[in-house]
């Protein structure tokens, strides 16, 4: 009997793939300097630790059934509220185990099989299976690196295919760095509007944005906001990837096939993790020192990358990538990252791995200490020369 053949067809997730190289090389003893995965070196701050260990203790750990608990839902309504903009209630918001899960959720509540979704590439390497697994069929626009990664509502509009019911944008994007700008968000607002498109916005990263700068959520435009669902989670902006929790933001009426998706596979989000996530959102000053950080290995990294021959990188303005551009005797992405593994003990993410428009890129994370970036440089220089 032949299994599921969409799921067989689907590439493992490139980044995951290569963290686990990376921890299985180290094992072996191997000099590896391992700045594939996309996970914050920081612990996670010790009053989200302690609130969880407390919550153990006070025998919260039965079934929390349903969406979340409500001391959570209402404090996550009131951030995206007060911080992105969004008008939304309690009712409004899931608690999912993982960002990943809470888009995985989005995508197959609002989509039939086969029908059409947007994905502007490079995109992070687990949206077009996400909507392949969903039954939906991806659509690739690809933003070019020489306009800047620039959207434009022209390039919506001559990508855009009959069929297609919703596009996913993730900005600070992982892996380019770009933050949404507003003509973007009116060009994007445009083109959803004329055809009556959902938005899954994946907004992960929108505590890590540098030089000031602020993230724009598109749920607040008050005229498409009906038609977007924004996902967010704990992973990225206070170093909770290993407790796996993520949160959506959905318009009211489509709550009920996102709820009946939850309750059937999900249950309910760990109860005490769900308490310690309530302290993790007033973490602000713990998010600021940490974004501190990421913005000074980003200035000491990208200024250090930018001086070896064959190489250029913009400054990305938010999340924690360098979004590489390596050339060197015509080598691809692949060879380019095998080359780097093999001369260097560097490990990047091929840019091919996001699809169109990473031609010739790399992505390391600078979610490292500033002396393995430093030594990652020293290496990489002297392999490229
Ligand atoms: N999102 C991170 C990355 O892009 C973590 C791994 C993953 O889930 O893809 O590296």
């Amino acid at each position: 009997m032949s299994l599921n053949e969409v799921l067989q067809s689907i590439p493992p997730s490139a980044s995951l793939n290569l963290m686990a190289k990376v921890r299985d090389l180290k094992e072996k003893g191997e000099d590896i300097i391992g700045l594939a995965g996309g996970e914050p070196d920081f612990d996670t701050p010790d009053k989200i630790r302690f609130r969880g260990m407390q919550s153990i203790a006070e025998g919260n750990t039965h079934y929390a059934v349903g969406i979340g608990v409500l001391p959570l839902r209402e404090r996550i309504a009131q951030k995206l509220r007060e911080e992105n903009g969004i008008e939304c209630e309690a009712s409004q918001i899931v608690v999912t185990p993982g960002g990943k899960y809470a888009i995985y959720l989005a995508v197959r509540a609002l989509i039939n099989s086969g029908e059409k979704v947007m994905i502007l590439n490079p995109a992070w390497v687990s949206y077009a299976p996400i909507v392949q697994a969903a039954g939906g069929i991806p659509v690739h626009v690809t933003l070019k690196y020489e306009e800047n990664y620039i959207i434009t509502e022209e390039l919506l509009e001559n990508a855009y295919v009959e069929g297609t019911k919703l596009l996913i944008l993730n900005y600070p994007n992982n892996p380019t760095g770009k933050i949404l700008s507003e003509s973007e968000a009116d060009a994007i607002e445009a083109f959803v509007k004329r055809h009556s498109l959902y938005i899954i916005s994946d907004e992960v990263y929108e505590r890590i944005v540098y030089d000031g700068k602020k993230t724009i959520s598109v749920g607040s435009r008050k005229e498409i906001a009906d038609r977007v669902i924004t996902v967010n989670g704990f992973s990225k902006s206070v170093a909770m990837t290993g407790w796996r929790l993520g949160y959506l933001c959905a318009p009211k009426d489509t709550m009920k096939p996102v709820s009946i998706l939850h309750s059937h596979t999900v249950t309910g989000v760990c109860t005490f993790i769900q308490d310690a996530a309530i302290v993790a959102l007033d973490c602000t000053d713990e998010i600021k020192a940490m974004r501190k950080i990421y913005e000074e290995r980003r200035n000491a990294f990208i200024g250090a990358l930018n001086r070896i021959p064959g190489v250029t990188a913009e400054y990305p303005e938010g999340a924690f990538y360098a979004w590489v551009k390596m050339e060197m005797d015509g080598m691809d992405s692949f060879q380019m990252a095998e080359y780097l593994l093999e001369k260097a003990g560097v490990v990047g993410v091929p840019g091919a791995s996001y699809g169109s428009g990473g031609e010739n890129c790399l992505r390391f994370s600078f979610a490292n200490s500033m002396d393995e970036l430093m030594e990652a440089v020293k290496r990489i220089d002297a392999a490229m020369r």
